[in-house]
């Protein structure tokens, strides 16, 4: 089953009647509505479709109407959404949650892109560290040194204890990433730059793994 909010956009779901209504009358008890709704909104009883979870039904979707054979189903007027949107101003939580919806979106297409590079390229390494590495500045220090080695570092991942120990207490974190090259050339030079680096800045190579 398809997620089911107790909210549509900020406003609370049992707040919009929008659901469908079957005419017991006209249903003949083909069960279409009941498999083609990914919501439990339906089940089939004494040979009839019955409406037993009408807030699951996904505020304007209309799918069971159009499919019903014998036009069985209803649902309100699509005025009551429009009428709804402007009464509780659902414009701004909207935007706020394109955004969020566009970053996911831009993280995702970021990941597959970095996977497909890795999965291409002949010659890699992958780093382990430990060290002060948000404290040092690690990761632009390393976007700085590979922008001139036609590498790229992908998948990098931080860990840290906590952000404020971090940073207070001074603890160190560690990551995990792999440098690839954007040629599809040897790293060897870009490793041996990178391991320098981090030697300058007292990180430690926990790890180093080299695949050509
Ligand atoms: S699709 Fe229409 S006819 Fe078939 S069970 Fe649902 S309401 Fe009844
Ligand atoms: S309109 Fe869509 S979500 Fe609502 S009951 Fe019909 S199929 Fe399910």
């Amino acid at each position: 089953m398809s997620k089911v909010s107790e909210y549509w956009h900020g406003i609370p779901r049992k707040d919009i009647p929008w659901y469908p209504t079957v005419d017991k009358n006209k249903c003949i008890g083909c069960g279409l509505c009941f498999v083609t709704c990914g919501r439990n909104v339906y089940e089939i009883k004494n040979g009839k479709a019955d409406v037993v979870n009408p807030y699951n039904c996904l505020v304007g979707c209309t799918t069971c109407e159009t499919v019903c054979p014998v036009g069985a189903i209803s649902f309100p007027d699509k005025e009551l959404i429009h009428k709804i949107e402007k009464e509780y101003a659902i414009l701004r939580v909207v935007q706020e949650e394109r955004k969020k919806k566009g970053t996911k979106l831009e993280l995702s297409k970021a990941r597959s892109e970095a996977e497909k590079i890795v999965s291409q390229s002949p010659h890699r390494a992958e780093f382990v560290i430990a060290g002060h590495i948000l404290e040092k500045d690690i990761p632009k220090k390393l976007l700085d040194l590979v922008s001139q080695c036609s590498c790229d570092i992908v998948n990098f991942k931080l860990e840290t204890p906590s952000l404020k120990v971090c940073f207070d207490e001074k603890a160190p974190s560690s990551a995990t990433f792999t440098l690839v090259s954007q040629k599809f050339e040897d790293v060897t030079e870009c490793v041996e730059k990178i391991d320098k680096l981090l030697e300058q800045n007292n990180v430690v190579v926990v790890e180093h793994k080299k695949i050509s």
